[in-house]
């Protein structure tokens, strides 16, 4: 059963010198304690030092210890922290000891953020959050996360489903009561009420693929003929050692994308030299997904060889939709370098070899996604689940509204629309308990008392 265990798991490690913190959480927390410390715990939230021993009473580690008794803790669980010298020997040592304990295990992957979770101490969208910061690599994302991990996009979303609640719970009201005693104006007064709430809602669809770009990079698509220069474009782009990104996990074999971090913003640029045919089944579900995330890029740059007139031109009718064009091997042209020409599209005239223009290309690119991503801060809607669930809670309101300007539906159809928006908003962050919630606003309504 979750929750009856008491888990513990390596949090941190640093390698050898560094300091590593082992976390025990669960109703044993105070015996696993008692069991390496010989003691009880210490006060609650205040670092001691302590000395942990094996079962056989050798020492382990002299070790900061921190105890969070119930249900102030990360999980919610009484918890305690040994803040031991990182190396392998040391968290073997502890980690064979606290297996000996009784009701002890090691914990499963995100089992005390799930923990946290049961516990009411955070919702799906801080857990996310959460999972966003421990990832995240600029700036930005950090402090996107930070802000949804401290439940920037929870009290939106609590804001959003109890304006829901009360207007379902007038509608419930009017179902139940004779029509005399409904007040007048009632289901006018909902109605003007979820008609302000799905305009808040589609603004915030409409805001959310900036923080979806702040969260996952803006995607740039070099597209271009064979032997143009795409993938030395992408050499160039990338050597500019300040702009690298370490590698995403799963990402690091994959030859056809770069992340770049401009002025904190994550850039993704994929160059579909990479995307060629192939008879091996997984890697042809490789360039499957890669054509599928070059069509969704956010930027196409359409690059050409600047040999011969008119190639800008050329290019555009031959990458329709590209955002810029990109003449690269501009090095050959030596002193007949031809100035920037105003037009639709930038076009911009690079060496990839010689590096020449390359500058001007990143200061657009970074303007992009700034533009692009800049408005996050308004935005909380980070995935496409966020998206995804919001976009089914307006189509019920819309729903609702309709019905209602047709009278095509009696009010019971009405509380029905309300009550899937509910839903639906409610597995955004993870509550479902939408007929408890209703239950409760009903008991305290106070029509005909
Ligand atoms: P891709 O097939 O479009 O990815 O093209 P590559 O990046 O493999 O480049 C094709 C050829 O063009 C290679 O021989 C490169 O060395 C050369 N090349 C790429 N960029 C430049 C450039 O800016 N100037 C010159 N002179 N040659 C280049």
């Amino acid at each position: 059963m979750p929750g009856s265990d008491t888990i513990f798991a390596l949090s941190s490690a640093r390698g050898r010198a560094g300091v590593s913190i082992v976390r025990v959480s669960g109703p044993k927390a105070a015996d696993a304690l008692q069991a390496l410390t010989g003691r009880r715990p210490p006060p609650p939230r205040t670092a001691t030092l302590r000395t942990l021993r094996d079962m056989s009473g050798d020492i382990i580690d002299r070790a900061l210890v921190l105890w969070f008794p119930a249900p102030s803790s990360f999980t919610g669980e009484d918890t305690v922290e040994f803040h031991i010298h990182g190396s392998r020997a040391v968290i073997d040592a502890l980690a064979r000891t606290l297996v000996c304990c009784d009701g002890l295990r090691p914990a499963d992957p995100g089992e005390f953020t799930r923990r946290a979770f049961d516990n009411g101490k955070l919702d799906l969208t801080q857990a996310e959050g959460l999972a966003d910061l421990i990832a995240a690599e600029t700036a930005a994302q950090r402090r996107l996360a930070l802000r949804q991990m401290e439940g920037g996009l929870r009290e939106r979303v609590d804001a959003w489903r109890k304006a829901l609640i009360r207007a379902g719970a007038h509608l419930e009201a009017c179902i139940d009561f004779p029509e005399e005693e409904i007040p007048e104006g009632l289901v006018e007064g909902v109605v003007a009420e979820v008609a302000t709430l799905r305009a808040d809602l589609q603004r915030h669809l409409d805001a959310s693929r900036s923080g979806e770009i702040t969260r996952d990079g803006l995607a740039v698509v070099i597209l271009g003929a064979p032997n143009v220069g795409k993938s030395s474009l992408l050499n160039a782009l990338a050597r500019r050692d300040v702009a690298i990104v370490s590698p995403i996990p799963g990402t690091t074999r994959d030859p056809i994308e770069v992340h770049l971090d401009l002025e904190g913003y994550a850039v993704t640029l994929i160059d579909t030299a990479g995307l060629r045919d192939t008879v091996d089944e997984i890697e042809a579900e490789g360039m499957r997904r890669a054509h599928a995330r070059a069509a969704a890029a956010d930027l196409r740059l359409a690059v050409s060889d600047c040999l011969g007139d008119g190639m800008d031109s050329r290019v555009t009718q031959a990458i329709p939709g590209a955002d810029a064009i990109v003449l690269n091997k501009v090095d050959l042209l030596g002193a007949q370098a031809p100035a920037p020409r105003a037009g639709d599209v930038p076009v911009f005239h690079v060496s990839a070899r010689t590096g020449q223009g390359i500058e001007a290309l990143v200061s657009w690119l970074t303007r992009e996604v700034v533009a692009r991503a800049g408005s996050a801060e308004a935005a909380p809607l980070t995935r496409a689940r966020h998206r995804h669930a919001l976009d089914a809670v307006t189509r019920h309101l819309a729903r609702f509204l309709d019905n209602h300007a047709h009278r095509a539906s009696g009010i019971d159809i009405l509380a029905e629309d309300i009550r899937m928006a509910a839903r639906d908003l409610g597995r955004l962050t993870g509550r479902i308990d939408v007929e408890d919630y209703l239950d409760v606003i009903f008991r305290d309504f106070c029509i005909g008392k």
